[in-house]
């Protein structure tokens, strides 16, 4: 088997480069930053508070399960989780608070009691969802939608026959609008669903109202020590199977000849390499790596997914009511996303999502304290005055919170670090800070991701959240195995 590089020791790189190494291949990570991780990295602020700077949902674990028992390991003994319940805790700007228990009856009957709408009509809706995820995810998800094989199984006819009932003319807040006519509160509830993958519930196709079913029936979990054990136990797992990792190592060059890769140009040597996948975001890799040849043009020109601001704040007391996720929602959600996307700027009062892991961990935080990581949806980066929009949000933020809570929580920050679209950008080469490559607004949008493989230069693969299937850790997975599939075929 050809030696293989992996440019970049993201998520997907990670489990691209566990995948390769158990095929018989000898894999080398080159990865620009001093550690592993990417966007799934984690930090420690003065007083010992401890965030995941990143991704905080961790939904599909059995995808990293599926890494250990293909190495011939018990998974539970390298990585293990806990099943969230409940969920999530809501706030409505009129003062509702409704939790999201795990288990969908209940929540149904939460759903009732606070919103007043009959728990059957919420438990029909999650059906649907379910019956939506059933009848597509596997196979949108876990197969390259760019080789004319794909096209030949009877299951994935079967799914594309599917969509058009599923919603590929509406909208998914039109869909949510239309199962619960008078509950602006639980629209809007089912609408930020779309934000899993940066998109605008008022563009994405009602196709993604399958989303909801991730969490309310496939669970969402919490990873001992944090979503950064992920990364952690997938590393060792990987350099216990002979992968190398090379730090503070970007690359520079794609090296090709002949319309195929010959090696890699970094920063310190030249390696020949027959076997290339890039984890980088594909648009700076085309941009930066391949300057030499042709781009996709139209696949890199897709409209980016959103972007995050997030403050990272040790917080001086406990609040019982919030739990591992929480969100305080704005008045106004379609003014917000019309901010976001129309107008590439951020709405007065955006919805807030408060994180915090250290009532599951007590070492995230010191006794007493907590560790918040509070998260507002943003545009990517075209050049706005970050500095002032930072500046700004930070006061809408602490005044949504503050009010929801009864507390001045400006007055309780004991440490504080930001994170905004331009340091994503900085520390991961995502194009632009967006969080998950390109948007799913568009009907065709599954369709119109880069593929992962290149479809000029032969020996040249792509994983990571930039390329299909997408976004978020269970795809960036999901991207891996496919890409370990294509070079096993
Ligand atoms: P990335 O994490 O993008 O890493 C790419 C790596 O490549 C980086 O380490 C970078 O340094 C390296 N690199 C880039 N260029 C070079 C080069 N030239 N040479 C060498 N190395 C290079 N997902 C969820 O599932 N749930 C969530 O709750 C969630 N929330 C999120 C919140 C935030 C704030 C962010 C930022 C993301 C969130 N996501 C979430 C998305 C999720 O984190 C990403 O989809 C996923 O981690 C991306 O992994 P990746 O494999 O694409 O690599």
């Amino acid at each position: 088997k050809q030696p293989a590089a992996i440019i970049g020791a993201g998520i997907g790189g990670i489990a691209t480069a566990v995948r390769l190494a158990l095929a018989g291949h000898k894999v080398t990570v080159f990865e620009a930053q001093e550690s592993f991780g990417g966007k799934m990295h984690q930090l420690v602020l003065p007083g010992g508070y401890r965030f995941d700077g990143g991704p905080s949902l961790f939904t599909l674990p059995h995808l990293v399960d599926e890494l250990f028992r293909l190495a011939g390991r018990e998974p539970k003994e390298h990585f293990r989780y806990q099943r969230l319940d409940p969920i999530t805790q809501y706030f409505f700007p009129d003062g509702t608070q409704l939790t999201a228990w795990a288990d969908e009856e209940k929540f149904a009957q939460e759903v009732e009691q606070k919103l007043g709408v009959p728990a059957p009509e919420v438990l029909q809706f999650l059906k649907r969802s379910r019956l939506a995820y059933d009848a597509t995810a596997d196979t949108f998800l876990q197969k390259s939608l760019h080789k004319a094989r794909t096209y030949l199984s009877a299951d994935v006819l079967k799914a594309l026959a599917a969509l058009p009932r599923l919603g590929l003319t509406s909208t998914m807040h039109q869909r949510h609008t239309a199962a619960f006519p008078q509950e602006p509160r639980l629209v809007q509830l089912f609408d930020r669903f779309a934000t899993y993958n940066g998109s605008d519930p008022y563009q994405a196709p009602a196709t993604l109202s399958m989303i909801p079913h991730l969490e309310h029936g496939l669970g969402a979990f919490y990873p001992e020590g944090g979503i950064y054990a992920i990364a952690e136990s997938l590393v060792k797992l990987a350099e216990e199977l002979g992968v190398q990792f090379r730090y503070n190592e970007p690359v520079e060059e794609i090296l090709t000849a002949a319309g195929r890769v010959t090696g890699l140009r970094t920063t310190q040597e030249v390696y020949d390499f027959g076997l290339v996948v890039s984890n980088m975001d594909v648009v700076p890799t085309y941009r930066r790596l391949l300057h030499k040849e042709p781009a996709p043009e139209r696949t890199l020109r897709q409209p980016r997914s959103s972007s995050a601001l997030i403050f990272y704040w040790g917080i001086g007391q406990r609040f019982p009511q919030l739990g591992v996720h929480n969100i305080f929602f704005s008045e106004d959600y379609k003014r917000e996303f019309d901010a976001i996307f129309q107008e590439k700027t951020i709405a007065a009062d955006p919805t807030v999502y408060v994180n915090i892991t250290s009532g599951h961990t007590p070492t995230d935080a010191p006794e007493g304290h907590e560790n918040w990581f509070v998260m507002v949806n943003v545009p990517h980066d075209q050049g706005q005055d970050w500095p002032t929009l930072v500046a700004r949000t930070r006061e809408a933020v602490l005044s949504r919170v503050s009010q929801a809570l009864g507390t001045d929580v400006g007055q309780l920050i004991r440490a504080e670090h930001v994170w905004d679209p331009p340091g994503i950008e900085a520390r991961t080469s995502s194009f632009g800070g967006a969080l998950y490559g390109s948007s799913s607004n568009n009907t065709m949008a599954a369709f119109l991701r880069h593929p992962n493989f290149s479809q000029q230069l032969e020996g040249l693969y792509f994983c990571g959240g930039s390329v299909h299937p997408g976004g978020g850790i269970p795809l960036c997975l999901l991207s891996a195995r496919i890409v370990a599939d294509l070079i096993a075929q």
